[in-house]
């Protein structure tokens, strides 16, 4: 903590230090502090973060840089050498004791992720905050039960292969699903035995602050996890380029990623990246046409911030008519509003910034002869909420069919057949999902083979599995994550060759 005595401020009085590191969200207090070593630290620096909800401002966030990431590294670096000598059971049980306490304040973690992100209440209450919880317990009790590599022979030596720590690990997350990101990347490292280092997203750097308090009650050593606060091109960058670094798992977009990879290569640091796409969404003329339309409305799910969401609607000319008369009725339907409301089935999109970026893609889309089926515009100048729209591109070039918009806006394009789509649906630069919906199953195994995707959806979208590897083909990631290739990652995985000979008598 040293390094960090220049950066503290100097408060006034005890009043203001008191407000400059505390702030209160819908009842709920959260610390503004980086989390270093099991202490709250404070920059001189600060940055505010507004709610998308109702443009509020819920408080001022310490901004981190070069010497809080150094002190961060400093401590994870200290802290590594017991956590990591840790047996996995005893490591295990502190990761099931996170989840209790993840479970225990749910509705805190969930309306405060609300408030900061502008996504459902409800999604936060029934999928999101649970899936945190069930992150810590899965990587926890993957350690103990499934973490195994059957012994083999080589000419009557012994191949065993172990998963050792690694040492500190650097991760970077984006705003769409904050707490969720982070802990499916926080969870495998500390089961690893590795210690880590967090920097949230700027716009939405509230729920971290919640876990910290949260695995210092759970009881984990101090600077086994800490958080750094603060923006990208200060905190983030200092992080990925930090020698004492052993991994880096970012996600995020496609060109953060670049200039991550590039800090990276300065010390060989291995990355996983986990990064953007325009997945497809394939309706087949067998279809079952009202699953399709189910399956079509689900890709504006938290106002189209979902990176897995296939923008790019493909369906076969036969049905192509019925389709969209059936998707017109059904998106007319989904109610925009207020996140906390229970009705509500579309919040606002995140930032005022991003909002524009989104209008863009849209404007530009009009412009270069592309149709708007429906939506097309801001909600109101007053706030951040986008119409869910539909667009038919002027060409397959066009920009909106080409790249991540990130926001309530699909395109539409039909085609003849089987080899049409599956030409278009690899017709573009990212790999990351795609989702079909299909009568038949050899038609279905024909195409899916021959679709480039991280994950592909039959008839559905979106279930996940924590046991299935996780990651993009493409521009859309490197790296899989999930089960076995969670702890591949984390760790340094090791080959010991026992040979036959040389052993004392009895021994
Ligand atoms: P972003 O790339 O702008 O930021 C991601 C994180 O990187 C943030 O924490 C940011 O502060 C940090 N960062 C920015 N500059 C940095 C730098 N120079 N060095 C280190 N860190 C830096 O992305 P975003 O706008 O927060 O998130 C949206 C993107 O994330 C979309 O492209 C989306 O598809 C992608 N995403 C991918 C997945 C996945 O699992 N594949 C999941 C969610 C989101």
């Amino acid at each position: 903590m040293q390094e960090l005595a220049n950066t503290q401020p100097a408060p006034h009085n005890y009043e203001e230090q008191h407000l400059m590191s505390k702030m209160t969200v819908a009842g709920v207090q959260i610390d503004t502090r980086h989390f270093i070593g099991g202490q709250r630290v404070a920059s001189t620096e600060t940055f505010p973060d507004h709610s998308p909800v109702d443009g509020s401002l819920l408080g001022h966030i310490s901004s981190g840089g070069d010497a809080e990431v150094d002190a961060a590294v400093t401590a994870a670096r200290a802290a590594f050498p017991a956590w990591s000598a840790t047996p996995p059971a005893q490591r295990a049980a502190i990761l099931h004791r996170i989840a209790d306490l993840v479970e225990e304040r749910l509705e805190d973690l969930a309306i405060v992720e609300t408030m900061d992100n502008g996504a459902l209440l409800r999604s936060h209450r029934r999928g999101v905050m649970p899936r945190v919880a069930h992150n810590f317990r899965f990587f926890a009790d993957y350690l103990i039960n499934d973490l195994h590599h059957e012994p083999f022979e080589t000419r009557g030596h012994t191949n065993v292969v172990s998963w050792d720590p690694s040492g500190v690990c650097a991760l970077i997350t984006p705003w769409n699903a904050p707490l969720m990101l982070a802990t499916w990347k926080i969870a495998p490292a500390l089961a690893s035995g590795d210690t880590v280092i967090l920097k949230p997203a700027e716009w939405t750097p509230l729920t971290a602050s919640l876990l910290c308090d949260i695995v210092a009650e759970a009881g984990l050593p101090d600077g086994v996890f800490n958080v750094v606060q603060g923006y990208g091109e200060n905190a983030g960058a200092a992080l990925v380029a930090h020698p004492g670094i052993s991994r880096i798992s970012f996600t995020g977009s496609v060109p953060t990623a670049v200039l991550v990879a590039k800090a990276a290569a300065a010390n060989l640091t291995p990355c996983s990246f986990e990064l953007g796409g325009k997945s497809p969404t394939i309706i087949f003329d067998d279809a079952d046409i009202d699953l399709a339309v189910e399956l079509a409305a689900e890709q504006y799910d938290n106002a189209g911030q979902v990176c897995l969401a296939g923008t790019r609607l493909l369906v076969q000319e036969g049905v192509a008519e019925e389709f969209l008369q059936k998707f017109e009725a059904r998106v007319s339907r989904i109610k925009q509003g207020d996140p906390r409301d229970e009705a509500t089935d579309m919040g606002p999109n995140i930032h005022p910034e991003h909002v524009a970026r989104v209008d863009g893609f849209v404007q530009r889309a009009r412009a270069a002869g592309g149709t708007i089926v429906f939506g097309g515009h801001r909600v109101s100048d007053d706030n951040l909420f986008y119409e869910p729209t539909l667009i038919m591109p002027a060409t397959a070039g066009d920009e909106i069919v080409c790249e991540e918009v990130f926001g309530p806006v699909l395109t539409m394009q039909t085609f003849a057949t089987d080899d049409d789509a599956i030409a278009m649906a690899n017709g573009t630069r990212f790999g990351l999902a795609a989702c079909i919906a299909v009568g038949d199953r050899n038609r279905a195994e024909r195409i899916t083979s021959q679709l480039v995707a991280g994950t592909i959806w039959v008839n559905c979208f979106f279930v996940r599995d924590l046991r299935a590897p996780f990651g993009g083909s493409r521009k859309s990631g490197v790296g899989r994550e999930g089960g076995t290739w969670s702890f591949d990652f984390y760790s340094d995985v090791k080959n010991t060759v026992f040979s036959p000979n040389g052993w004392k008598e009895g021994a």
